[in-house]
């Protein structure tokens, strides 16, 4: 599965460099932006899976940006975990109340980053840090890239591994193909729907037995399901 996103807002290159050379060292992808104007460019390409998000920046403040993207319907469930100053209590919690999710106290222990960026993904997108998933007999393993179906291998693509791992991560749930292509594919994909069951029906190719806990829910979608009769 793809590393997790991390798209640093901080004007001072320094430090930029420190928190980046840590994300990568430990599993994430770090993208940098020295102000709010950047961060935007990087937004309107892509989302990230986290912004870090510095107070004190020249222009807009992180304080803004927050406001400005938690309005904006595309970056609105972005998560966000503010930058600020030692001691400045008053601006954590302005922070929170413009939608930040957490904040971290400059300076920071790598630890403590590492630890409140998992926390936070893991509250607001589960998927980008969980590595093994075990509906039933199937398993799914985002580490190792590996699926197995009662401790046997089966041979998965890339895609089909992505939607695995995005139906077993919300198993039992239908999700219409508009949703699977979004959150599957991708933000800023344009491919036709019909795709999503070209990728199905490889899936359950791919997953033999397995293949009835892949649902065709009639007019909405798909399900993947721990009760089919496998
Ligand atoms: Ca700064």
């Amino acid at each position: 599965m793809k590393k997790p996103r991390v798209l640093i807002v901080e004007d001072e290159s320094s430090i930029a460099e420190l928190i980046a050379v840590n994300l990568r060292h430990n599993g994430f992808e770090p993208i940098w932006a020295e102000d709010g104007a950047a961060a935007q460019r990087e937004l309107d390409a892509f989302l990230p899976d986290l912004v870090l998000l510095d107070w004190m920046l020249p222009g807009q403040s992180g304080l803004q940006l927050a406001r400005q993207w938690r309005k904006d319907p595309r970056t609105k469930a972005m998560p966000i975990l503010m930058l600020t100053a030692r001691g400045d209590e008053p601006d954590k919690v302005a922070g929170l109340d413009a939608g930040a999710d957490d904040y971290i106290t400059k300076p920071f222990s790598t630890q403590e980053m590492l630890a409140r960026i998992r926390a936070v993904l893991r509250r607001r997108a589960p998927e980008a840090v969980t590595e093994r998933v075990e509906i039933g007999e199937l398993v799914l393993d985002t580490a190792t890239h590996r699926v197995t179906w009662q401790g046997t291998l089966l041979k998965v693509g890339p895609t089909e591994f992505k939607l695995l791992g995005y139906l077993m991560q919300h198993a039992e749930r239908v999700h219409s193909r508009a949703q699977l292509l979004d959150k599957v594919w991708g933000d800023h994909v344009y491919i036709e729907e019909r795709t999503v069951d070209v990728h199905v029906k490889r899936l359950r190719e791919s997953l033999g037995p397995a293949a009835p806990m892949v649902e065709t829910v009639r007019g909405a979608g798909y399900r993947l399901t721990a009760q089919a009769t496998v």
